[in-house]
């Protein structure tokens, strides 16, 4: 089975990685995506999976505050972040976990080699060496990749995760991952 020409190489990427329509107001850094990470990836024959926008799906496009940009971005993330943590949005963060894991499970089941995760440092959800907390930026994960981290574990599986930031030098952050 999958004997044809795919790669069989994956890679999960932030949402607002491949379209940064989604980010949250006020903190687009590119008008459509990472371009450069993006070729970085088909370059080496990955195939992306686009992971699910948590905070869209979850608060919406404004996040449920159409004000956001006003504020400095920690603060507003503290606020997603409290957002994120209720038990409504939990339910609804719950699914998108599910989703993502239903096709983290399939590509193991098959044998493909899944590269990694890539987030998005300083979000209060798809952080991953950082994440925003009391208004500042603090180490750790966001809300989304811990319940998604913590769904890896539990299954045994071990898969490499980092966070970008708009600043990063990308090529030299992601070559572990290609
Ligand atoms: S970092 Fe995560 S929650 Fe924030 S815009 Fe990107 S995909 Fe959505």
């Amino acid at each position: 089975m999958f004997t044809d020409v795919r790669s069989k190489k994956v890679i999960f990427v932030a949402h607002c990685i491949l379209n940064q329509n989604s980010i949250s107001d006020g903190t687009a850094v590119h008008p459509a995506a990472f371009k450069d990470i993006i070729n970085l990836f088909l370059n080496n024959d990955i195939g992306i999976v686009q992971l699910p926008c948590p905070e869209l799906c979850c608060l919406g496009l404004d996040r449920g505050n159409i004000y956001g940009a006003d504020s400095p971005v920690t603060v507003e993330n503290t606020r997603i972040r409290r957002e994120m943590e209720n038990s409504d949005t939990q339910q609804k963060l719950k699914i998108l976990v599910d989703y993502t894991m239903l096709q983290i499970d399939e590509y193991v089941k098959h044998g493909f080699e899944i590269k990694g995760i890539i987030g998005a440092n300083r979000s209060p959800n798809c952080g991953v060496e950082s994440t925003s907390d009391n208004d500042v930026e603090i180490d750790g994960m966001g809300v989304f990749m811990t319940a998604l981290h913590k769904e890896i574990t539990s299954r045994g599986l071990n898969i490499r995760m980092t966070g970008i930031k708009g600043s990063d030098n990308f090529a030299e952050k992601l070559k572990d991952f290609i």
